[in-house]
């Protein structure tokens, strides 16, 4: 079985997020990029499977511009075998919205032919929470979204999904898309020997014209602001105070 993961290179997790002085967006200069953390448990499943033997080849794609191929090494490094590099100009890098991402991964899907594909179930960068569901309605192919635990029994695959207040089980025929949720795995750090021999892994080059995309983006980002500072709190000296405080200072209880 063929595994396609879906990697996307976005700003790491740990970094404090900075708006350019006008506004016009997210400020990017010197700042740490890492893998999505979705995304690294995407591609820990499919190394897992692989290392159970369910699966013969894990293949990483993102796309995104030449950097990202730092975000493939990783997932070359943690276990996949070969890498798909769609690269897209420096310009729209970080402009190129989902439905364009799931056009190119369809591109990617025909080519390949996975059995299974497995995607983050949101960017950490834009939260869209969409790029899996499109994919899915362009391939024609069955989605466990949100996935806890991924089983997959001959031809067909049970994946546990969270949802609202509890846990779903589907059913699906492969080949099938699946978005990891949190809780599907923990994923594993690249040992320093594995990041050597990643770098002799293959890593392919195509390009949207190449494959028949248009990437151009349809939406105009207007403005983005940071979220109001915190104001500092006080010490009440009492509870007496405290209600008083909350009846007429905050206005929050009556
Ligand atoms: P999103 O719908 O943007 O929140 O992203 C959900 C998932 O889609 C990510 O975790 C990735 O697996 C995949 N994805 C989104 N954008 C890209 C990209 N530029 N390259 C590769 N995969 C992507």
């Amino acid at each position: 079985m063929k595994i396609l993961v879906a990697v996307k290179r976005v700003i790491d997790y740990n970094v404090k997020i900075r708006v350019k002085p006008d506004n016009s967006d997210v400020d990017l200069t010197n700042v740490k990029m890492a893998m999505n953390p979705f995304c690294e448990i995407a591609v820990e499943e499919a190394v897992r499977l692989k290392e159970r033997g369910v699966a013969s080849e894990v293949v990483a794609v993102t796309v995104g511009p030449k950097a990202a191929q730092e975000q493939l090494r990783t997932a070359l490094a943690l276990g996949a075998d070969r890498a798909i590099h769609i690269n897209t100009s420096a310009e729209t890098d970080e402009k190129v919205e989902s439905l364009a991402v799931a056009k190119l991964l369809q591109k990617v899907v025909e080519e390949e032919q996975p059995q299974l594909v497995i995607l983050g179930k949101q960017a950490i960068d834009t939260d869209n929470n969409q790029t899996g569901q499109m994919l899915a309605a362009l391939t024609g192919l069955p989605q466990g979204t949100f996935a806890s635990e991924v089983k997959v029994e001959g031809d067909k695959l049970q994946v546990t999904r969270e949802i609202d207040g509890g846990l779903q089980t589907v059913a699906l025929s492969l080949p099938a898309i699946v978005t990891t949720d949190l809780r599907l795995n923990e994923p594993r750090y690249a040992k320093l020997p594995d990041i050597m021999k990643a770098k002799k892994k293959p890593l392919a080059t195509q390009t949207p014209a190449e494959l028949g995309v248009e990437v151009a983006s349809k939406v105009t980002l207007l403005k983005v602001e940071s979220p109001a500072e915190r104001q500092g709190g006080i010490k009440v000296g009492s509870v007496d105070e405290l209600v008083e405080k909350l009846k007429n200072e905050a206005k929050v209880i009556s």
